[in-house]
């Protein structure tokens, strides 16, 4: 898998890859002659599938164990006393999540999630993802 600016006609670096611990996958990739950013997102079973394919991505493959590592890791940085549970949705919260289209839906609930957790917010709601999206400059998600 390899990405190129096709402007530059350069083939771009890998610059960073996220895996939320919610099965998505997220990867930056750069071009080092004009600095252009390009992301790829993946939803969770693109990424079991990229992963069963032993994909390299950014040089090193995704094995389907590092999503537990990953979660256990966010955990132990987390910014809370980390064993916590997750805030629950509420069924309309759900309803609008279940819109977003579904190769950034794990990320966007991941966005939704920290913002409750890190408010001491035990359920979402339309009304909160509101909130959220106003304060996080989200318009659009
Ligand atoms: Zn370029």
């Amino acid at each position: 898998m390899k990405f190129l600016c096709v402007e530059c006609d350069q083939q771009m670096a890998f610059a960073e890859r996220q895996l939320p611990g919610d099965g998505t996958l997220a990867a930056t990739f750069k071009c080092p002659k004009c600095g252009r950013v390009v992301a790829m997102l993946t939803n969770p079973m693109e990424t079991q599938l990229v992963s069963s394919l032993g994909v390299e991505i950014g040089g090193r493959t995704v094995p389907a164990e590092a999503f537990e590592m990953v979660r256990a890791n966010v955990m132990t940085a987390g910014r809370r006393d980390g064993l916590t549970a997750g805030p629950t949705w509420s069924a309309d919260a759900q309803e609008r999540l279940g819109r977003v289209p579904s190769f950034v839906r794990g990320m966007v609930k991941k966005i939704y999630a920290d913002y409750a957790r890190e408010r001491g917010i035990a359920e979402i709601t339309p009304a909160i993802m509101d909130t959220a999206r106003t304060e996080l400059g989200l318009e659009g998600m």
